[in-house]
């Protein structure tokens, strides 16, 4: 075992990984989740928006959001329902456990990989987080979107960038916010600073779906800077709002 292993492994010994879904050490030791939990949440699977990838049933090509809100987005996907994995997600955001993002991550790039091979995704020339403000970065210690896309991005070998897309103006948390008031919260909040984007085909990363107002407002600034195509990956959506 080289040196770098045995590091690892007495790392583990004395913090060992904690599984994203009871959040206990991982059981078998070195797994990224455990056994037993890995298919406790439940994954979309089936037929789903052709708009946020969000599971529709059998009848209709758009869920009922995007039957009515315009997307500045091409086309996204996610792993799981927001409600199957609420629980994991809120310790991976607000209780510090970053080492979560290996296993949402691997799964993101499954789901990119089927996505991609079923035509329902373009294959995307960099994956892109959504940016925190720096006043929440600071609060967080860390971005969750920069986490997962950093995962995705080791197992996909497709490029990560963090510096064509800016937060510029910090928000309001918008958990119940309206739609109308969510659009307003984002006005001008993201910025492009270069020109990196021209005739590319990005996907934003983000860890939560809802209405899609924040991955609007990126692929605006981002369409207006000249990509190609703007999509999505999240690790989970939420269901329609607008039914
Ligand atoms: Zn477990
Ligand atoms: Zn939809």
């Amino acid at each position: 075992m080289s040196l770098s292993s045995w590091k690892a492994r007495i790392e583990d010994l004395l913090y060992p990984r904690r599984c994203p879904v009871c959040d206990r050490p991982v059981r078998p030791f070195g797994a990224l989740v455990c056994r037993d939990c890995e298919a406790v949440p439940e994954k979309i699977t089936g037929h789903t928006c052709a708009r946020c990838g969000r599971p529709v049933g059998a009848r209709g090509e758009y869920c009922p959001d995007c039957g009515r809100i315009p997307h500045a987005y091409d086309r996204g996907g996610a792993v799981f329902s927001y409600r199957s994995v609420s629980a994991g997600l809120y310790r991976f955001k607000y209780g510090g456990r970053q080492e979560y993002a290996d296993w949402y991550g691997h799964l993101m790039a499954l789901r990119l990989r089927d996505l991609v091979r079923a035509g329902a995704l373009p294959r995307p020339d960099f994956l892109v987080p959504v940016p925190l403000s720096s006043r929440r970065l600071k609060k967080r210690g860390y971005n969750q979107a920069l986490l997962l896309a950093r995962a995705m991005s080791r197992e996909t070998g497709i490029p990560l960038k963090t510096d064509v897309l800016a937060r510029v103006r910090d928000t309001l948390p918008m958990k119940d916010m309206p739609l109308p008031d969510r659009q307003k919260n984002l006005e001008r909040a993201f910025i492009v600073p270069g020109n990196d984007v021209r005739l590319k085909s990005i996907m934003l990363i983000d860890d939560i779906y809802t209405m899609g107002t924040t991955v609007d407002a990126c692929a605006e600034v981002l369409r207006k800077a000249g990509a190609q195509t703007v999509c999505f990956m999240a690790l989970a959506i939420g269901e329609s709002r607008l039914c």
